[in-house]
């Protein structure tokens, strides 16, 4: 089946379209009945190697565990039937025999009635012998003999040949896997082999022209290629041996020559990028020419992951994975791992699940089933879930989120104060001990890095400042870390607090124009200078800032109503402010010294900005706000923040 056909828009350009969504079971139904039933592939491997394994056949016990009727302690092999009449009042003896079981020792001589045979824990019970009483309970009487003090009933610290484990019964039955207990049990019975699913190999391939492997340097427009190592691993994670063959470029030939190769050699082929139908994107066109039935699903009613390509050539799956890492990552637990843990014998995966409430609306797109990523915090009345998506071209909402939550395809949102259940990343929540919501700053980072070091658990959200304002009035933060500028007062911060909520001064971040050193349209000048020197040169660019964030209402005030070229270039941050000017798509614009400083651009001081704390008086005892505040005063961090560009209040 091909879904693809390419009609013209209407500028002529050849623009490919899914024409077919699936809903996600419609798609994952169509994967599994292409793929299934198979029989697993299996491989003898010695015990060690087995770790993790599905086993594919019954193991049966060889011998009897214990093999021989074995002692449970330290004393000596008797005959119950000579201590009937034995008490602390009068003691029986024993006559002892000429031998000492150890371990590893067989007995050699029998125990005839009158007599004892002195053994040890895990010694053989020697002919004759039906109990076994402790040292404790005796005492030496002569040379050769002792005094036992208590009656032994048969069987007493004996375990019996086959009680543990009988001769021909099945320890473990084939499909289980394989952990260090079941390695144990197996060991017990003699088996050093056993019959296990062999790990599917897994083809792992990156497209891309723009990936550079990490360890190396990256060009101008080059990324990292993180899928290739993050899907490798996640292969790795859940039963698969992933091979990486490296990221090819947007090549047709170049990228058919890797996948034919990639695929002849592994049991599936998990590509990631090129499968969105832009320019460029090449992979999904090469699927159906690798066998037959070919693509079984492409575009799936997934949020993030829509591009998702599912295809089965020739009895081996073949998936293309969206390009954006937390795309791939999604579609490949939700779609491929299934598949991968069948494949490789496994049951499939359970994830540990928990509930929380979600503090804010979550809009979601209607008719796709949408993942989105949480931050867990506790809250007065349990869990509390912020959603941490930064979209779906973001890292580190996956390593910052512990979890997600669903939203059907059915819903266009889920409202605030909603009770959801979290999928957990790992199976389990450690619920932060001090929780920071509001606007982020790198100088924060110096503030909570002894805190890390005590063993305290931070974790910081950031929502920007008014967002954090609405966490600590509803309680479910510490500390709001806020920016905030009053018109009518003129001052900072003080005027947005309400009940409950107090103040605790932080440190100061210098505001200013950002230029490359040695620009002489700007070197030299104050702020307001540069400015109208900027405004005087038509080919000059500038970089604003977001409405809303405190720097735009500086940088609208120096430009007095202008909007010059790059006006309307808004990013969310001081940092893209920097990186803009720094790769020459603008040549000044707005953002604090210490990011100018750090990406060694010039700096024109303007103004000095408030970043303070709203901390929520209620508490403010937690050892974990106490040890942020001490910290905050710290000479230590007094002086990082210093060397770092800030100026601590
Ligand atoms: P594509 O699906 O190839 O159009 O890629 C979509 C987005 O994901 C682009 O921004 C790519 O640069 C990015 N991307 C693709 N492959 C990778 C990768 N292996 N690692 C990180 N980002 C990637
Ligand atoms: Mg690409």
């Amino acid at each position: 089946m091909n879904q693809n056909s390419a009609p013209r828009n209407r500028d002529g350009i050849e623009q490919e379209q899914f024409l077919t969504i699936l809903s996600r079971e419609e798609a994952l139904a169509r994967f599994e009945s292409a793929l299934f039933p198979r029989p697993v592939a299996h491989e003898h491997r010695p015990l060690a190697d087995a770790l993790g394994r599905a086993l594919t056949e019954d193991a049966t016990a060889p011998i009897d565990v214990p093999p021989f009727d074995r002692s449970n302690v330290d004393g000596f092999a008797v005959r119950a039937a000579d201590l009937a009449g034995a008490s602390e009042a009068a003691p029986v003896r024993l006559k002892l025999n000429d031998e000492v079981i150890a371990c590893g020792v067989a007995p050699a001589r029998p125990v005839l009635s009158g007599t004892a045979t002195t053994i040890a824990t895990g010694g053989p019970l020697p002919r004759g012998a039906d109990a076994v009483v402790m040292v404790e309970h005796t005492q030496p009487a002569g040379a050769r003999a002792i005094e036992v003090r208590r009656a032994a009933s048969p069987g007493q610290f004996v375990s019996y040949a086959g009680s543990d484990i009988a001769r021909g019964e099945a320890v473990l039955r084939a499909g289980s896997t394989i952990g260090s207990r079941e390695i144990g049990m197996l060991a017990a019975c003699g088996i050093a082999r056993v019959p296990v699913a062999r790990r599917p190999r897994v083809a792992v391939i990156s497209t891309g022209d723009e990936l550079v492997q990490p360890g190396a340097s990256l060009r101008p427009a080059a990324i990292y290629d993180s899928n290739g190592a993050i899907v490798a691993a996640a292969i790795n994670e859940n039963g698969g041996e992933a091979v990486f063959y490296g990221a090819v470029a947007d090549d047709e030939r170049a990228l058919e020559a890797a996948m034919r190769k990639a695929l002849a050699e592994s049991d599936m082929l998990a590509l990631s990028g090129g499968t969105s139908k832009g320019a460029g994107d090449v992979s999904h066109r090469i699927v159906n020419r690798l066998g037959k039935p070919g693509i079984v699903a492409h575009g799936v009613a997934l949020k993030p992951g829509k591009p998702l390509c599912l295809a089965v050539c020739d009895g081996k799956p073949v998936v293309i994975l969206p390009g954006f890492p937390t795309s791939a990552m999604f579609t490949f637990h939700d779609m491929i791992v299934p598949v991968l843990r069948r494949m490789a014998g496994l049951p499939p995966r359970t994830d540990a699940k928990v509930s929380a409430t979600v503090p804010v609306r979550i809009a979601s797109e209607l008719g796709r089933t949408e993942f989105v990523m949480v931050s867990l915090v506790g809250g007065a009345d349990g869990l509390i879930a912020y959603p941490t998506s930064k979209g779906s071209g973001a890292i580190t909402s996956f390593a910052q989120a512990d979890g997600f939550l669903r939203i059907d395809a059915l819903a266009d949102q889920m409202p605030a104060g909603t009770h959801a259940e979290v999928t957990l990343f790992t199976p389990h929540v450690r619920v932060p001990d001090l929780v920071i919501v509001g606007s982020h700053c790198t100088g924060l980072d110096l503030v909570t890095a002894p805190l890390a070091r005590a063993g305290l658990s931070v974790r910081s959200i950031a929502v920007g400042s008014l967002g954090g304002l609405a966490a600590a009035k509803r309680g479910e933060c510490d500390l709001a870390p806020i920016h905030l500028f009053d018109d009518k007062t003129e001052t900072y911060n003080t005027p947005f607090l309400s009940g409950g909520l107090e103040l605790v001064p932080g440190y100061r971040r210098m505001q200013g124009i950002v230029f490359r050193k040695g620009d002489a349209r700007f070197e030299g000048l104050s702020a307001e200078e540069a400015v109208r020197a900027a405004l005087a040169d038509p080919a000059c660019i500038m970089v604003n800032r977001n409405q809303g964030a405190g720097t735009r209402i500086l940088i609208d005030r120096l430009l007095g109503g202008a909007r010059p070229d790059g006006y309307f270039n808004q990013p969310r941050s001081h940092n893209a402010v920097a990186a803009a000017v720094a790769q020459h798509r603008a040549d000044w614009g707005m953002t604090i010294a210490p990011v100018a400083q750090a990406a060694g651009l010039g700096f024109i001081p303007f103004a000095e900005e408030h970043y303070d704390f709203a901390l929520v008086t209620a508490r403010r005892d937690r050892p974990a706000v106490q040890a942020f505040l001490q910290s905050l005063a710290s000479d230590e961090s007094r002086t990082a923040l210093t060397e770092a560009g800030f100026r601590p209040a």
